[in-house]
């Protein structure tokens, strides 16, 4: 399952990251990043990037750093 970093805009394999400790879990669900820099970030401030993350889940927003 592909999963977008909502912090670096980097589209990042699930179970990867799982398996690198890079997940985090959230009520509405468990978001992938791509290090743990981004992981940091998000833990602090969820609420200012989840839009992001829906937005991309709904096709609406296109990662400008997609690889
Ligand atoms: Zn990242």
């Amino acid at each position: 399952m592909m999963m977008l970093d909502p912090i670096c805009d980097m589209v990042i394999d699930m179970g990867e990251a799982r398996d690198n400790g890079l997940t985090l879990e959230m009520p509405e669900r468990e978001y992938a990043f791509c290090g743990p820099g981004c992981q940091v970030k998000f833990a602090k401030s969820p609420a200012q990037y989840r839009q992001k993350f829906e937005d991309w889940l709904a096709g609406k927003y296109q990662p400008k750093a997609m690889m």
